[in-house]
């Protein structure tokens, strides 16, 4: 499997993806402002809109990081679990969480692609630039599938491919030039985040990551695009 542009075994990608996120776990939140210009803020808002979070739902927040989604889930009275293979990413979130008097998530250290919760035990399954982390991206949607309840939804937020004329291009010139700059300024770690554009870079496009979520089992997956599809927003029903 591809680790950046290297090429390693499924489990030393698994370990290399940790180790880049522990590195970063402490600037994280400071590089995501940072390195989207405070956009991802917006289109973390947008994707929340759309999961529509109620009260009393239980939401599982895959790959939750710092906190980011689960904050906002929280905020409109859903119960939500947290969990992330890295503990550094949960125990900066759990800081965070602290920080703002918010106590009512749970944080959990979960693999994606082996998830230990019973089958049928959420209402809706979030993913937010998680996914194209995970080694084996079709077992971490059949997994989503198998704890999701019947009528169940999944939601994903990922960088993907823009069609917007020249946008693209104008995108991977930052992302290849700027970013890795800005992560060695600030975060002091140049290859952690060489490997996320270069993550970036190998994700499926829009239209072939909505066939992953039907080709898990998932029916009517959508995919909504933000900026011609540098951001999407996809999601998915289980019947
Ligand atoms: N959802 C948060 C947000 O939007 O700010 C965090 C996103 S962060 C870019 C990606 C997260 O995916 C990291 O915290 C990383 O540890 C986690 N991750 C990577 N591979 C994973 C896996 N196989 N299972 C669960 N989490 C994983």
């Amino acid at each position: 499997v591809n680790f950046g542009d290297q090429l390693v075994t499924p489990e030393e990608k698994t370990r290399k993806v940790g180790a880049v996120f522990t590195s970063v776990a402490r600037r994280y939140d400071l590089m995501n402002d940072l390195m989207s210009g405070g956009m991802h803020r917006l289109w973390k808002d947008r994707f929340v809109r759309r999961v529509k979070p109620r009260s009393g739902e239980q939401i599982l927040d895959m790959a939750g990081g710092t906190g980011d989604i689960a904050f906002r889930m929280a905020a409109k009275g859903a119960l939500v679990t947290v969990s992330d293979i890295n503990p550094d990413m949960l125990g900066v979130g759990q800081q965070r969480a602290e920080k703002r008097g918010i106590d009512n998530l749970l944080w959990q250290v979960e693999n994606a692609e082996t998830l230990s919760f019973a089958d049928a035990s959420f209402d809706a399954y979030t993913i937010a630039f998680g996914i194209r982390n995970v080694t084996d991206i079709p077992a971490a949607l059949r997994e989503a599938h198998r704890v999701l309840r019947r009528g169940g939804r999944i939601f994903v937020l990922e960088f993907s491919t823009s069609d917007w004329p020249g946008f693209g291009e104008a995108y991977e010139l930052y992302a290849s030039k700027v970013i890795p700059r800005v992560g060695e300024a600030v975060a002091g770690d140049r290859d952690s985040y060489q490997y996320l554009v270069e993550s970036i870079r190998r994700f499926p496009r829009p239209e072939r990551f909505r066939e992953m979520i039907g080709e898990a089992g998932f029916v009517r997956a959508a995919v909504e695009p933000l900026l011609g599809g540098l951001v999407c927003i996809w999601s998915g029903w289980k019947i």
